[in-house]
């Protein structure tokens, strides 16, 4: 029996992460039904964020254009210091705990990283501290020593925000003030 119109927007729902069948059905209704103009604001604002949002083409963070706003901001040239996270999101959670104030880059898989490119912007911004900002795992650790290694020409100091952060948990699951201390009280490595 072919699907009817609740049921593909139930189906659709259930693919965003963390939404279950449950909330799918919950959220399904609140739109289809309860509240229609939430539901048209909600439908405009994701057609404007794919169309128009992008990965940065310096920091691979969230952005509107190639460079994103973090990335020319020159007020963050005095800083020095450059935090190297796991995932775009990352960086949101961070500026909205408003901890730090250098730049960023968002690194994924070693195969995705061009050290010319990190060496250059390293050089272009004046780093010279490099911050990982990663939740603990044997992968991230991996992941610090190979850049730390492919970096060690480049006379920078390396550190890790602080244990605190439980192993395995996202840093968009931490509160803000852990956030803070974790990257205050920054080990170095
Ligand atoms: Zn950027």
């Amino acid at each position: 029996m072919k699907k009817n119109k609740f049921e593909l927007l139930v189906e659709q729902l259930e693919q965003i992460p963390t939404i279950g069948k449950k909330s799918a059905l919950k959220i399904a209704y609140t739109l289809a039904l309860e509240n229609k103009v939430l539901a048209l604001n909600i439908a405009h604002c994701i057609e404007d964020a794919v169309n128009n949002i992008q990965k940065c083409d310096i920091c691979g963070g969230i952005s509107e254009s190639s460079i994103c706003r973090i990335c020319g901001d020159e007020s963050r040239l005095y800083s020095g210091i450059l935090c190297i996270v796991g995932s775009p999101k990352d960086i949101l959670v961070i500026e909205d705990a408003n901890i730090f104030d250098g730049f960023y880059l968002v690194v994924n898989e070693r195969s995705d990283i061009d050290f010319k490119i990190i060496i250059a912007n390293i050089k272009f911004y004046n780093v010279k501290e490099i911050v990982f900002a990663f939740s603990p795992s044997l992968a991230s650790d991996a992941m610090m020593l190979y850049i730390e290694d492919n970096l060690k020409n480049e006379n920078i100091k390396f550190s890790k925000i602080a244990q605190g952060v439980p192993t395995g948990v996202g840093l968009d699951n931490i509160d803000r003030l852990s956030l803070t201390r974790a990257l205050e009280s920054r080990i170095r490595i």
